[in-house]
């Protein structure tokens, strides 16, 4: 038993992914300060009661300036271009405060189901010039409480083909981004583009996360482009790629050359289920395929993979409700996922997308910010299994969300409830 007494707070009974035993977490100065069994001391204590612990789920890749859009859409048209057609119309007509409150929904909803940290792209053009931005910038701010916002800029309608894009896109990286995507299968000149987004991630010291290779034709791809420039540039480890569903169109040969290739170059996979899964294989009339790359198995052969959200509520996707533990399960069972392999899904959602976002301290260890989100079950492949919900969620040491358990009201427990004590 350990004498420490220097705590703010103490999480009892927790089970962790790297304990196969309960422990107690000790909090102190916003940060976790012990991880043992029984500790001693005088803090606040919250009994998780043999629950899981996460230090918070983390979504490599979402867009909340163009989320909640339904309500706008005209319709339904089901196609790549023409949901990237229908928000290029519908942006010209967003303000800093439209995409503000649109961006605060999803946040909020995202941090009530455990989200502690998250990388938007935000898109950059001379449509939208740097309003969509500058909200962003003013909700990484304001809820800086309870998630780490980072800030991806990229221009998803082109960057050689659309005049102003570049110097909007620098002015961002002055100001504030964090990050650079890209989007060749957009742009006339995709060579060109992927280029040109590199130098400017090197120009400013920034990683670098495409949108690539988003249809299911294998015969031709960027990726083996962003793999040689990285390579060229020294960026291994920096560098993602989201969507890649022509991975999954590849034979087993093909896909263990394109895996090799990917783990060699330090490129890392998102896979973006929902929207994968809604503008993929749409023309087949029979036996549709997936269109979803398997991320799991990517990572077992040395790729970095994330699962994430991507859109919510809009052309690309018109269903979200920013859970990340619900994208998990739904990948599991697309990816037709094993028992065994239901780890390896929350992985996806957790440690995998802290790599591949390079947070160097992310993880329910001492010396880590007290992000901690606890779980309604007791193992990781529970989480994926049953779906539980997230009762508590502290970020940096502060609550900011509880759950409160659903009572049922079953007639006979109800007779129980008023029958006399004594009988
Ligand atoms: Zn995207």
């Amino acid at each position: 038993m350990s004498t420490h007494t220097s705590f703010d707070q103490i999480f009892r009974n927790a089970m962790t992914r790297s304990s196969p035993t309960p422990v107690d977490i000790g909090v102190s100065g916003g940060r976790i300060a012990a991880i043992e069994p029984h500790l001693a001391c005088e803090a606040a204590e919250i009994d998780v009661g043999g629950r899981l612990v996460l230090p918070g789920f983390v979504d490599t890749h979402i867009h909340l300036d163009k989320a909640c859009l339904l309500g706008r859409c005209r319709h339904d048209h089901g196609s790549l271009g023409g949901a990237i057609a229908e928000v290029s119309a519908m942006k010209r007509d967003f303000t800093v405060e439209d995409v503000y409150a649109r961006g605060a929904h999803v946040i909020e909803r995202s941090v009530l189901h455990g989200t502690t940290r998250m990388r938007t792209h935000v898109e950059i053009d001379p449509r939208i010039a740097l309003r969509g931005f500058e909200a962003i910038k003013a909700l990484k701010r304001d809820y800086a409480w309870a998630i780490d916002l980072s800030l991806c800029v990229f221009p998803q309608e082109g960057l050689t083909n659309d005049p102003g894009t570049e110097e909007l896109l620098i002015e961002a990286l002055r100001d504030g981004g964090e990050v650079i995507g890209g989007c060749p299968y957009t742009d006339t000149d995709p060579q060109m583009h992927i280029e040109k987004i590199f130098d400017l991630a090197q120009q400013f010291d920034v990683d670098v996360d495409f949108h690539l290779d988003f249809d299911l034709d294998p015969s031709w791809s960027h990726m083996e482009e962003v793999c040689r420039q990285t390579e060229r540039r020294n960026y291994n480890g920096r560098v993602a790629i989201g969507h890649a569903t022509k991975l999954s169109a590849l034979p087993p040969e093909r896909l263990k050359q394109a895996t090799e290739r990917l783990a060699q170059a330090g490129v890392a996979v998102t896979v973006l289920p929902a929207t994968d899964l809604y503008l993929m294989g749409r023309n087949a009339t029979h036996n549709s395929p997936r269109g979803l790359t398997i991320a799991h198995k990517l990572v077992e052969n040395g790729v970095v993979c994330s699962v994430a959200t991507n859109n919510l509520l809009n052309p690309f996707t018109p269903f979200g409700d920013a859970s990340l533990l619900r994208m998990a399960n739904f990948y599991a069972n697309v990816a037709h996922a094993g028992i065994s392999e239901f780890e390896a899904c929350l992985d996806l959602v957790t440690d995998l997308p802290a790599r591949l976002m390079n947070l160097g301290d992310y993880g329910i260890s001492v010396g880590n910010p007290a992000d901690i989100v606890v779980l309604d079950t007791d193992s990781g492949r529970n989480a994926i299994a049953e779906l539980p919900d997230v009762l508590l969620g502290f970020k940096n040491g502060r609550q900011v969300l509880e759950r409160r358990r659903p009572v049922l009201f079953h007639p006979d427990k109800m007779l129980l409830a008023v029958v006399p004590a004594g009988r």
